[in-house]
């Protein structure tokens, strides 16, 4: 029996390009037979039970952002898309609440919400490429995951594809559900491995009425992580914290739009919210305590100021991987106390491995882009930098953390799970993914 027989042929694609790579393309490149996309739930299921009656690898891709390889068919098979189930069911402004298919860009829902003075708060940086079930399937934060929570926290309902091709739904329009095991949860962050997830109720909040960044430049990363100190210390809770190193700064820092100021090596960066009133108090707090020891301190007020210093803070990432062509920039999230170890180590691992190195990151989450950087076409010094990413694994477990606060194990960090949990802690999530998908066919290889 062909695929055709169960979902229209014009939802079958021959395997192209993009279906088989990371949009970042992070080296690793996949194969697959078929490509599909299809446009209903009923359709999402009885793909899976072609595949799991024909044992056919199933892997699911959003939009492609991700950055660890997620999304790529390393086993071959069938690749299954979602940007044609891409229909808002249901929004209901007044009861700060969105029911949206997974294929729907994060930044659609953000700007759906704004438009009746809500917030989306989860702001992972591709988010006009990313989709709520790549958001979901790898639990996406972002920088103002400080205050609101990653995307998981969002989250109160799913509609899911299990194999071998059920549709299960766990929560739904509701704010608080502890009937069952914690099934919802144990879906956000599976990176595809458990179910397909085909659409999600989620939860919004009334957009604050202003925000104001305060931010921080400093002589040298101790300086910097001392001031970050002081903010975390002082009592009020900024939306979000914020680092940039030194050679970040060096790269990016061109198109810092109020201009870096001469001598900074790391920079900090803040934002309070809330009412207007609320918002200047925090910004005021927060200017106290970033100023001791501090080059500048800037603090823009004006709303397209605060919307450009986003832009800029966005497109650091690309700066960063503009400068030889490749970049692992990986993810390890810390104990706070440990945040100036990974400044700090970061270096001294690059040089290590010869390869340029760097860090950047939520820093009030302890979740720190540490990057090597790599010519794709100097295949030793590629090798190098992922050496240079083991030796950081191997830092942050070191320091008490996780090797992943963000983007997920997917492929590039396959093995590093059982180092993480240890034996008995490894068999349990093993059993875990058997329970859910016991012919390993779903996205097999990854999150292990
Ligand atoms: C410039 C840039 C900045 C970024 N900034 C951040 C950031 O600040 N915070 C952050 O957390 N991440 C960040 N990311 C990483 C990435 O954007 C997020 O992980 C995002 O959530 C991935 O969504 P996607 O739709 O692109 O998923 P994909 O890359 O397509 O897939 C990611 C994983 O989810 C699975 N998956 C996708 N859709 C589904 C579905 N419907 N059901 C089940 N599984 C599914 C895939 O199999 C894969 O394992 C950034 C990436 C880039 C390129």
């Amino acid at each position: 029996m062909e695929l055709t027989s169960v979902v229209p042929a014009e939802a079958i694609l021959e395997p192209q390009g993009r279906y088989l790579a990371d949009l970042m393309g992070r080296g690793v490149q996949g194969t697959a037979d078929a490509v599909v996309l299809p446009s209903t739930t009923e359709e999402v299921a009885a793909v899976m039970r072609w595949c799991y009656e024909h044992n056919v690898p199933l892997t699911a891709r959003g939009g492609g952002t991700g950055l660890a390889g997620g999304a790529v068919p390393v086993s071959g098979g069938v690749v299954i898309g979602f940007e044609r189930l891409n229909k808002v069911r249901q929004f209901d402004p007044l009861l700060w609440r969105m029911h949206v298919e997974a294929g729907v860009t994060t930044g659609d829902v953000q700007r759906l919400a704004r438009e009746s003075g809500l917030r989306f708060p989860p702001d992972p940086g591709a988010a006009e490429i990313s989709q709520i079930g790549g958001n979901i399937a790898c639990n996406a934060g972002g920088p103002h995951a400080f205050k609101y929570g990653v995307t998981g926290h969002w989250v109160t309902g799913l509609e899911v594809v299990v194999p071998p091709g059920e549709i299960v739904h766990v929560g739904g329009p509701i704010r608080k559900d502890v009937a069952a095991y914690d099934l919802k949860s144990l879906f956000v962050g599976s990176e595809g491995t458990l179910g397909l997830v085909t659409d999600a109720w989620l939860r919004l909040v009334p957009a604050p009425e202003l925000e104001l960044p305060v931010i921080g430049f400093y002589p040298d990363a101790d300086a910097g992580v001392s001031a970050i100190e002081r903010v975390l210390a002082s009592g009020v809770v900024p939306a979000a914290i914020e680092y940039l190193d030194g050679v970040t700064l060096e790269y990016s820092g061109g198109a810092y739009p109020f201009g870096v100021p001469d001598g900074a090596a790391f920079m900090v960066i803040t934002e309070a919210d809330g009412s207007a009133a609320e918002a200047r108090r925090v910004a005021a707090e927060l200017h106290e305590a970033l100023a001791e020891d501090s080059l500048a301190v800037h603090a823009p007020d004006d709303a397209a100021d605060v919307s450009e210093l986003w832009r800029w803070r966005g497109g650091a990432a690309f700066a960063i991987l503009a400068q030889r062509g490749g970049a692992y920039s990986e993810d390890i999230a810390v104990p706070l106390d440990k945040l100036r170890d990974v400044a700090r180590e970061t270096l001294e691992i690059g040089e290590r491995h010869n390869v340029p190195a760097l860090s950047f990151g939520h820093a009030g989450d302890g979740n720190i882009h540490s990057t090597f950087l790599f010519s794709p076409d100097d295949a030793d010094e590629q090798q190098r930098a992922d050496d240079a990413c083991h030796e950081l694994f191997e830092l942050a477990l070191r320091l008490g953390g996780t090797v992943s606060g963000e983007h997920g194990i997917g492929w590039l960090k396959r093995g590093q799970l059982e180092h993480q949990l240890g034996a008995a802690g490894y068999d349990l999530h093993m059993k875990i993914k058997q329970a859910f998908d016991p012919k390993n066919l779903l996205n097999p290889g990854k999150k292990q």
